[in-house]
């Protein structure tokens, strides 16, 4: 079920769980700003999501109201997560859905990390 994308936070949100090690998680990376683990339904031979530590609904909210630092943070982490998997040199694909339109489920900011394969067509509208 798509969510609006705007507030307030849900911290019984499942990723706010996967946070708190509530709900298990297949981790690959780890920081300050960020954590990343392998999408439970994955659309690729690779497919991550990057989510910040901190307690965002989407990216509308985080830009307008994450201090810089976090803001850094969080997208360096998508490139070092990138860079861990060994994705860089093939190539990969960033997403990041946002409210009821893009189909945004969990209202925590995420980025999907895609790669591993050809990725085809950059969008195909349903
Ligand atoms: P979105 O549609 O952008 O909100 O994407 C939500 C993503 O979260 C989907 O790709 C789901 O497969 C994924 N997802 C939902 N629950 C879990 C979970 N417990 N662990 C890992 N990924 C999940």
């Amino acid at each position: 079920m798509p969510v609006s994308g705007h507030g307030p936070y849900d911290d019984t949100n499942i990723f706010a769980r996967i946070l708190r090690n509530e709900i298990p998680s297949r981790r690959v990376y780890e920081d300050e700003w960020a954590i990343a683990f392998h999408d439970i339904t994955p659309l690729a031979p690779t497919h991550v999501l990057v989510i910040p530590r901190g307690r965002y609904v989407a990216m509308a909210d985080f830009v307008a109201t994450a201090p810089d630092a976090e803001i850094a943070g969080f997208f360096r982490a998508v490139g070092a997560v990138a860079k861990q998997l060994g994705l860089e040199q093939p190539g990969y694909r960033v997403l990041a859905n946002m409210g009821a339109h893009a189909g945004q489920e969990v209202p925590h900011l995420h980025v999907h990390l895609f790669g591993g394969a050809r990725l085809g067509p950059m969008l195909v509208l349903a």
